[in-house]
């Protein structure tokens, strides 16, 4: 996989506000919030978009959702919360690393543009 900003992230190469981090993910800040609480959860192993994942892949996706749920409830956000994956093209990825949007803290419309 090539190299992204969210590379240059875990390396601790550019700075993040940061969550939440352990051998397997990071959770940091999005740098252009589109909700009172938006958080990136990413994980540390390159892993360019959903689409390519495999079984082999399950227990690192688990814990993205596991620790995305422990940083909602860490910001306070009792209201609920939305977790969104854009996968591609279409899907509206821009960066080519696997990460979890959590976004919170208003509400949400749906269906999402
Ligand atoms: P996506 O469009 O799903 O690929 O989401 C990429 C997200 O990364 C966007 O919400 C960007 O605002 C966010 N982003 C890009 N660069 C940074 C950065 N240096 N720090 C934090 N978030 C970033």
């Amino acid at each position: 996989m090539a190299d992204t900003i969210f590379g240059r992230i875990i390396r601790k190469e550019i700075p993040a506000r940061i969550e939440h981090e352990d051998d397997l993910c990071l959770a940091f800040h999005d740098v252009a919030p589109q909700a009172p609480v938006h958080v990136l959860v990413i994980p540390k192993q390159p892993i360019a978009s959903l689409s390519e994942v495999s079984a082999d892949d399950e227990p690192v996706l688990g814990h993205l959702l596991v620790v995305a749920a422990d940083v909602a409830r860490k910001l306070g956000l009792n209201d609920g919360y939305r977790l969104v994956v854009n996968c591609g093209r279409d899907g509206g990825q821009t960066v080519d690393h696997l990460h979890v949007h959590l976004l919170g803290g208003r509400g949400l419309g749906w269906p999402p543009g």
